[in-house]
C-alpha cells in the first residue's frame, strides 16, 4: 500500500494560529503547517475527512478524484466534515460511486449533508469489531478510548499483503483492541501523539510517555516488529519543536512526517 500522509495536525493545527508559545512559533519560522489528520492509501481509500481536508489533499499535490472509500473514525470536525459531500456534488457530471464507512454518529451527521436526490453514497455503518471488505481491502473497525457524540473507532487494513493501523483518536488501547488485533503483523501504524511532553489533558489523547506505552503493548502482543513502521500523527502545540521531537520519537523506534508525505507500506526505506 502507498499512503500519503495528508494531514499530521491535531484538531487546532500546528501551529495554533491563536498562540504565542515557542512550540507554534517555531513551525511558523520552519513554514511547517500540520492540518487535521487524515490519510490516503493508494489514492483509493481516504482515512478521515477533516475540515482542513481539501486544502491539505490539494498543498500534498493530489486529488480525490479515485477515491471509492471513505472510513471515518469518529464525528469531532477535525476528522469527519461532511461538507465533502457537497463537494463531490458540484462536480459538472455526476459523481461516481463512493462507500463511507464510520460509526453511527457519523453516519447521521454525513447524511443531513447529502444533496436531495444523490444516490451516488453508500453508507455502511460500523462498531467495533465489525469487519468489513471493500476493494480488496479488509476493513476492521476496532474500539477507541474516545468519544464523539457517541460511538468512535480505529481502522486496522490489510491489502492481503501489507497491513496498517490507523489508530487516531484514542488514549490507552480500549478493552477488545488486543483481541480485534490478533494475527495482525502491520507493517504500518500511525498512532495520535497529540500532546507530546506534557502529561495529556485528556484520557481521549495520548502523550509522548503514553503514545511509547501503546507501542510497547502493540510490540508484546506481536503486532509491532523491527519492521514496523511508528509514525506519530494528530500532533498538537503541546509537542516540542521538531528536532526534539524527532529524537524523542527515535528513541522509541516511532517517527514524525510532514504534512504531504508518501510512505510505501512494506518498507522501511522508501520515503
Ligand atoms: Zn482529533
Ligand atoms: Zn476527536
Amino acid at each position: 500500500m502507498d499512503v500519503t500522509l495528508l494531514g499530521t495536525g491535531a484538531a487546532d493545527g500546528w501551529p495554533n494560529p491563536w498562540c504565542p508559545c515557542a512550540s507554534c512559533a517555531d513551525n511558523r519560522r520552519l513554514g511547517l503547517v500540520r492540518a487535521n489528520t487524515s490519510a490516503l492509501v493508494d489514492d483509493r481509500l481516504l482515512l478521515d475527512a477533516g475540515a482542513d481536508m481539501n486544502r491539505a489533499a490539494a498543498h500534498a499535490g493530489r486529488d480525490l478524484t479515485q477515491v471509492t472509500t471513505v472510513c471515518i473514525t469518529h464525528a469531532h470536525d477535525d476528522h469527519c466534515h461532511p461538507s465533502f459531500l457537497l463537494h463531490r456534488a458540484w462536480l459538472d457530471s455526476p459523481p461516481p460511486p463512493l462507500r463511507v464507512i464510520g460509526p453511527a454518529p457519523v453516519i447521521a451527521s454525513c447524511r443531513e449533508w447529502l444533496e436531495p436526490g444523490d444516490e451516488s453514497v453508500t453508507f455502511v455503518q460500523v462498531t467495533a469489531g465489525d469487519v468489513v471488505e471493500v476493494d480488496g481491502y479488509r476493513i476492521t473497525a476496532l474500539p477507541a478510548t474516545h468519544e464523539a457524540f457517541g460511538e468512535a473507532v480505529l481502522y486496522a487494513i490489510s491489502d492481503g499483503s501489507s497491513s496498517l493501523l490507523y489508530a487516531t483518536d484514542t488514549g490507552p488501547w480500549a478493552p477488545g483492541v488486543r483481541e480485534g488485533l490478533a494475527g495482525w503483523q502491520l507493517d504500518l501504524v500511525m498512532l495520535e501523539e497529540t500532546f507530546g511532553e506534557v502529561p495529556s489533558k485528556s484520557p481521549h489523547h495520548h502523550d509522548l510517555a503514553t503514545f511509547g506505552a501503546a507501542l510497547a503493548d502493540l510490540r508484546a502482543w506481536g503486532n509491532v516488529h523491527p519492521t514496523t513502521r511508528c509514525v506519530a500523527i494528530h500532533l498538537g502545540h503541546h509537542n516540542p519543536p521538531l528536532a526534539r521531537l524527532q529524537g524523542l520519537l527515535a528513541a522509541i523506534d516511532a517517527e514524525v512526517y510532514p504534512d504531504g508525505t508518501a510512505l510505501h507500506v512494506g518498507s522501511r526505506k522508501t520515503v
